[in-house]
């Protein structure tokens, strides 16, 4: 067993502070990071700094460490919380789940992965080929996801472009049975642009650095990202992901998760047609637009499994902006690519003929790994849609903390005192009421006959929202105070900060607009599996003419089912923070640190749990480690029960005001005891 830390790590809790101060918590934060301490808590959430460096804590040791352990028996880790959501799981058959916060490199997917992985090393002991088999797909699907859904940006050389929460099902013996994967809002723009120095998705390097010259031959591609429009940009840019190897990898993850042959070309296939489709030049002289080039509209009409006639025509079908149109036609086609590549993963991992009287209760974690709170140079409808996703989050936060410390001192019988603090409920609302907010404001905008501009559904925003005390209309200014053009941008308060936004393809963006043709095109792919992933090609046009939700209505009713879904179970919270812009190991950038641990809530958080009873254990556990303080409890005590022998050492020690008795759990309410058994403890 791993041994305690000493005082020169610091606090392992921040509940153990002499004082609830910024600079105190700041203190503590640094020398734990300084000293390779990643790991603290907050009573039982974990607040993780990346430590942009091989960490040696990750090992079967450790793992074994951990197992089955209580929180306080060992340092800090992502697998002491992996285990307290597991017993919960297992031993009161309660569904739990674990959510991963944080801004983009804070590592949070590195978290997630961690987290999966020691699920998979402490279940199945006698190794059963099912669930082997289950865990495996499990922990190979990360792979697949990454390579589709994960990109090189100028904060992340690995940033995770979609949201993830993945259910992990399990059978009343605690093993894995299955999963299901949730993604959300994939930003398919990167596709067609990407930020200088950024790069497209992973999967297209990997398969122009990978692919054999045979299927590259096969797919008409040069094996060179340089001589493709959408993958130019990230061609140069140094990483640190090996994409060739990555190659290998996926098409083996692929292989093991049970993709076929065909499937496994169909995606490469699909590939290739974008890069193809993103080269295509268009000319026009005035009067009408054609294609330059048609040799590379057969390869996409041959790739996709169209006919090539067709292909040209739906390019050119709407002569108002042809490569406008072009790129919303390839950004669908990957968008709907990797919806098909999660879909297809579910239906292997999907619990299967489960009969809970058969089986007993099936129970499940949660992971989720999703976006975190973002803040551009230029923000867009993508980081309106992120923070949005951040404020609800926020929101369950606070809930959440507040509704579990209720409830144990509810179950365990003690009162407490209740206490503030600020609620962000209201910038929820600003975005999502209904009538009011600004989704509906957008969707009204969008659904409005003729013309109307990202200009004028501003203006329609400033209007109705300019008494909102988180709504700044206009005239901002950006942070370096240029003036930007104030007709096109606003600015909302969030919980973590301010962002401006700029309403430029706001319109375009939330009506996420693809003609009928390009869907039609693809239903009558006789690719089975191109065809498959447009099932709404096959509507008729009075079907069509419906108005389909919106993709920031689409997005918000995402969020409140993922946010209800986690609602119900036991939260388990994981708070990242990035210690610097450099991504380097050993700096510590003080405002950027304390920025995040402002806007993360964690001093409340330390503030809510130390407003009650900082500690609360067990009996059992508490006589566990301290009867040897007491001689009444040491080696064993004669009395009746566990609570009346845990009196006695808090009496013996004189900190009897300074706690409750509850049901099941003594409850201290200041450190300042603990450590005097602690200290009692180590003198012995
Ligand atoms: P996020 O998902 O929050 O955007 P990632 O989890 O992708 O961030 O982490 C970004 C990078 O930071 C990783 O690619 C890795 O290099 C490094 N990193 C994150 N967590 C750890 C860790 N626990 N140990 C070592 N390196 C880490
Ligand atoms: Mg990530």
């Amino acid at each position: 067993m791993a041994e305690l830390e000493g005082l020169e790590f610091g606090k392992s809790d921040f509940v153990l502070l002499d004082e609830v101060t910024m600079e105190q918590f700041m203190e503590n934060l640094k020398l734990r990071f300084e000293k390779g301490r990643i790991y603290t808590y907050i009573g039982e959430v974990v607040v993780s700094v990346n430590p942009y460096r091989r960490m040696e804590i990750y090992g079967k040791d450790t793992i074994d460490a951990y197992r089955g352990r209580e929180l306080y028996e060992n340092p800090p880790h992502l697998y002491a919380v992996s285990d307290a959501a597991y017993k919960a799981m297992k031993r009161r058959a309660k569904d739990t789940c674990i959510v991963i916060s944080g801004e983009s490199g804070a590592g949070k997917t590195e978290a997630s992965k961690y987290i999966m992985q020691y699920i998979a090393a402490i279940t199945n002991p006698s190794q059963r080929a099912e669930v082997e088999s289950v865990k495996n797909v499990l922990l190979k699907s990360n792979c697949v996801l990454e390579a589709f859904g994960n990109a090189k940006t100028n904060r992340n050389d690995n940033s995770s472009r979609f949201g993830k929460y993945m259910d992990i099902n399990f059978n009343f013996n605690g093993e894995p049975t299955g999963g299901h994967i949730n993604n959300y809002l994939l930003e398919k723009s990167r596709v067609v642009q990407q930020q200088n120095g950024e790069r497209n998705f992973h999967s297209f390097y990997q398969l122009l650095r990978g692919g054999s010259d045979e299927l590259l031959q096969s797919l008409h591609l040069q094996n060179d990202p340089a001589a493709f429009i959408y993958t130019k940009e990230g061609a140069a840019t140094a990483t640190s992901n090996n994409d060739r190897a990555s190659h290998k990898a996926v098409m083996s993850a692929l292989e093991v998760i049970g993709f076929s042959a065909e499937e496994i070309n169909s995606i490469y296939q699909i590939l290739a047609s974008i890069l193809l489709l993103g080269n295509l030049q268009f000319e026009s002289d005035g009067e009408s637009v054609q294609i330059l080039g048609l040799e590379a509209v057969g390869h996409v009409s041959e790739l996709t499994a169209t006919e090539a006639d067709s292909v040209r025509k739906s390019l050119l079908f709407r002569t108002v902006d042809t490569c406008c149109g072009r790129d919303a036609f390839v950004k669908a086609l990957y968008e709907r690519l990797f919806g098909w590549i999660v879909s297809r993963i579910n239906s292997v991992i999907e619990v299967k003929d489960y009969d809970p009287v058969l089986h007993g209760k099936n129970t499940v974690i949660g992971v989720l790994d999703i976006y975190g709170f973002e803040i551009f140079d230029n923000n867009s409808f993508e980081q309106f849609c992120i923070n949005y996703c951040n404020e609800k989050l926020q929101q369950l936060f606070i809930e959440l903390i507040l509704r579990q410390e209720q409830g144990e001192y509810q179950r365990e019988g003690i009162t407490w005192q209740h206490i503030d603090y600020f609620n962000n409920q209201i910038i929820v609302d600003l975005v999502e009421q209904p009538h009011k907010g600004i989704i509906s404001i957008l969707d009204e905008a969008c659904l409005t006959v003729g013309k109307v501009t990202d200009t004028v559904c501003l203006e329609s925003m400033d209007t109705k929202l300019a008494q909102h005390p988180h709504y700044t209309s206009r005239k901002v200014r950006t942070d370096h105070t240029k003036v930007l053009d104030f007709k096109k941008h606003f600015r909302i308060r969030h919980y973590a900060g301010d962002v401006t936004y700029s309403v430029e393809g706001f319109l375009e963006k939330n009506k996420d607009l693809l003609f009928q043709d390009f869907k039609r095109l693809m239903y009558n792919s006789a690719n089975p599996v191109l065809k498959e992933m447009w099932p709404d090609g096959q509507l008729s046009i009075t079907e069509v003419t419906k108005r389909p939700l919106t993709a920031a209505t689409l997005f918000k009713n995402s969020i409140v089912a993922l946010v209800d879904k986690l609602g119900c179970k036991e939260p388990y919270y994981v708070r990242c923070i990035k210690p610097n812009e450099m991504k380097s190991p050993v700096l510590f950038d003080d405002a950027r640190c304390q920025h995040q641990v402002a806007y993360l809530g964690l001093m409340e958080n330390v503030m809510v749990r130390r407003a009650g009873f900082a500690y609360r254990q067990h009996y059992a556990r508490v006589l566990q480690r301290y009867k040897m303080t007491c001689e009444y409890t040491w080696p064993n005590h004669l009395m009746d029960s566990d609570r009346e022998a845990v009196e006695a050492i808090v009496t013996q020690h004189g900190f009897q005001d300074d706690v409750a008795y509850g049901l099941t759990k003594l409850f201290v309410r200041t450190p300042r005891s603990l450590f005097t058994l602690e200290q009692e403890r180590a003198a012995l």
